[in-house]
């Protein structure tokens, strides 16, 4: 079976950035299992999975169009040390969900200075290119409520 619309594909993976830094990887958990077809991955891995079966293995270069997107200068402010209410130690990396207009979104501290502090609200991964090298583990055809749902049920997927 070829990876389509409403299959569910099982693969291992490895991301890298073009460093050759491993960034994330499947190596000692289960095959990552998503539903084809409904952006569950990034676009451009998604697109690379088409037409592929089970066996097939691949690299695949994902640019930052099609991967976590460009960063968004709107997404990184600086804001004062006092903005942070009851958080007694700040360090870069931190994660902390922001509300802005659109809702909330999760920020990370990038920069600590002077008593500023820069948050960065795009992904880690925007802006860089993403290397994937991908092995299929499997393909099924997708039930009628995974399609409806728009998930994976079961094994890597939702249990409810
Ligand atoms: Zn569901």
């Amino acid at each position: 079976m070829q990876i389509a619309e409403r299959t569910v594909a099982s693969f291992n993976y490895t991301l890298t950035n073009d460093a050759g830094t491993v960034i994330d990887s499947s190596s000692g958990t289960d095959p990552l299992t998503y539903l084809h077809g409904v952006g569950n991955i990034v676009p451009g891995l998604e697109k690379a999975m088409e037409g592929r079966s089970a066996g097939d293995k691949f690299d695949v270069k994902v640019s930052p169009e099609d991967g976590y997107g460009t960063p968004n200068e709107m997404l990184i402010q600086v804001v004062p040390r006092e903005a942070f209410q009851g958080v007694d130690d700040i360090e870069v990396g931190m994660q902390f969900q922001a509300q802005t207009p659109q809702g909330a979104i999760s920020v990370a501290v990038a920069k600590i200075e002077d008593g500023m502090v820069t948050v960065d609200g795009n992904h880690p991964l925007a802006g860089q290119n993403l290397n994937f090298a991908i092995e299929v583990v499997d393909v099924r055809a997708a039930s009628e409520e995974e399609v409806r749902h728009g998930h994976v049920h079961g094994a890597g997927g939702h249990n409810h």
